[in-house]
């Protein structure tokens, strides 16, 4: 029997009381794509596992999920390669930069999370050499678990990650060098950049990660994850999930999740609930601002987070 809480009145709440910070932080501008996006946009989604939905503000506008779709790929390769994954990729939290090369050069290419960069990239790889064509079976999967049959890549973002990727390059480059990633590097780079590229909304995103709330087994597009995969994989986005503040995350919000630096936050609440949030301007860490407040928030006042 779910508490009785007004998860509207809630939403509407928060929306009123972090509008103070609506002008805080920094759009992602490493790209013109993202450059160029209104950053006075805020909207949010909770969905709860009884399938209830609520909403506030642009909720259905999409945006740049980013980095939010690494958890999409690792899903696919934890249920493709079960534990063996960790062979290729770590779970532990990196404390460094998403893009950070020092680190992985110490520990001889061996990516220290799925969720940074590096790691991500050695998944994209997994994915590629498993399936004959990676691209449009990682868009089936996402738009399965969405339940959203339009969901889609937005080729300029994809093309302008690549023109700009020099960072990106370079950690693939070292990848390689420590034979950490097997299929054709520019291949699997335009493959990484792709899955970044994902335009999805709040609701959108609700509606997926409502698969990781672990009420039951799940097999989106014939990618089969147990509960206690699941169970591993809210493991590794509750230490990994929020770049280099996956702690701060922890304490404000106490929820498992996955951020990207379009602004968009997904988290879980074991159990419970699904909720999106999505605001472009980033805090220094690259972090939504009004995200991270709207969290908060939602935790403090429902009394509902894993701690
Ligand atoms: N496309 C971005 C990059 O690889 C992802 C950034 C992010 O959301 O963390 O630099």
């Amino acid at each position: 029997m779910l508490k009785e809480i007004d998860y509207q009145q809630i939403l509407e709440g928060i929306y009123q009381d972090i509008k103070v910070y609506s002008t805080e932080g920094k759009q992602a501008d490493y790209i013109p794509a993202l450059a160029r996006v209104n950053p006075e946009q805020f909207g949010m989604c909770l969905r709860l596992t009884n399938g209830r939905e609520f909403t506030v503000e642009d909720a259905d506008t999409r945006f740049s999920i980013q980095s939010i779709s690494k958890v999409f790929a690792l899903a696919m390769a934890m249920s493709l390669k079960g534990e063996s994954i960790w062979e290729r990729v770590g779970k532990e939290p990196s404390g460094t930069a998403f893009n950070s090369l020092v680190q992985l050069e110490f520990e001889k290419g061996f990516p220290r999370n799925p969720f940074i960069n590096a790691g991500a990239i050695v998944i994209a790889d997994v994915l590629m050499s498993e399936l004959t064509d990676a691209g449009t079976t990682f868009l089936d999967f996402v738009r399965d678990i969405s339940g959203n049959k339009t969901i889609t890549y937005d080729r300029e973002v994809a093309r302008s990650e690549r023109e700009y990727g020099f960072l990106n390059a370079a950690i693939a480059n070292l990848l390689k060098s420590h034979g950490r990633i097997v299929n054709d590097l520019e291949e699997v780079l335009a493959f990484y950049f792709r899955m970044c590229s994902v335009t999805m909304s709040c609701r959108d995103l609700a509606r997926a990660f409502l698969a990781f709330t672990n009420v039951e087994p799940f097999n989106y597009c014939g990618f089969p994850l147990t509960s206690s995969q699941i169970k591993r994989l809210n493991a590794v986005m509750q230490t990994c999930g929020f770049y280099d503040e996956a702690g701060e995350f922890s304490y404000l919000v106490g929820l498992p999740g996955k951020s990207g630096v379009g602004g968009g936050i997904a988290a879980v609440c074991p159990g419970r609930y699904a909720v999106a949030v999505w605001s472009p301007r980033l805090n220094p860490k690259g972090n939504s601002v009004m995200g991270m407040k709207a969290l908060e928030l939602l935790t403090t006042r429902t009394e509902e987070s894993i701690f």
